[in-house]
């Protein structure tokens, strides 16, 4: 059993509701246990030019979770929620309706072809810092230190979203019917 940390992204669409309905999504995959979830978090949209404000701004959130998958097995599934979410892969840090994001797996360190854990860019991002301390306050990126410390080094240009966490709490109990409103 590892424990996951999830960072989910959308800048097209209806984002809330996507961030929601892929929140489920993961947290109802085979072999998954939801632990905890953030809030949302708006930024700006950061292109291989830097910060865009022409582009739509994003939604960020996190979602840990406990598995039995193996974690290119658990990116795979992931891979597939975005599919399903209409991604599609053109332009590098391009507009997209999703992405999901492998940031940790318990402290292991990954290196192959498809998967690099931790996230190599965690620690640089206010949007993936923010809602993981937000889930999470005694998170810790391997490698790198308290994810409080880290934040507040970069400092938080992110604006927490009005709207309740990503999974309904406690998460410990089991609501595989639970409602969803969306946002
Ligand atoms: P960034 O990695 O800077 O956040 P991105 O999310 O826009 O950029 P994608 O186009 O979504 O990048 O992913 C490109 C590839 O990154 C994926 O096909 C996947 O194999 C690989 N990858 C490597 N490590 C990870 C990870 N920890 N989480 C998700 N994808 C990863
Ligand atoms: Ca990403
Ligand atoms: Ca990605």
């Amino acid at each position: 059993m590892s424990r996951v940390v999830v960072a989910l992204g959308a800048n097209l669409g209806d984002r809330g509701s996507t961030l929601r309905a892929a929140a489920e999504a993961v947290a109802a995959l085979p072999g998954v246990r939801p632990v905890a979830s953030s809030h949302e978090v708006e930024s700006v949209a950061v292109t291989l030019d830097g910060p865009d404000d022409a582009k739509p701004r994003y939604r960020n959130a996190v979602v840990i979770v406990d598995t039995d998958l193996e974690p290119q097995a658990f990116l795979d599934a992931l891979h597939g929620i975005e599919d399903a979410h209409g991604r599609t892969r053109d332009v590098r840090w391009g507009d997209r309706t999703l992405d999901l994001d492998v940031v940790a797996v318990d402290d292991l360190r990954i290196d192959t072809a498809t998967l690099t854990v931790p996230h190599p860019r965690a620690a640089e991002r206010a949007f993936v810092l923010a809602p993981w301390l937000d889930a999470d306050p005694a998170a810790v990126l391997p490698g790198a230190g308290p994810v409080a410390d880290l934040l507040a080094a970069l400092g938080d240009d992110t604006e927490r979203v009005d709207e309740p966490r990503l999974l309904a709490e406690p998460t410990r109990a089991s609501a595989p019917e639970r409602n969803v409103t969306s946002a």
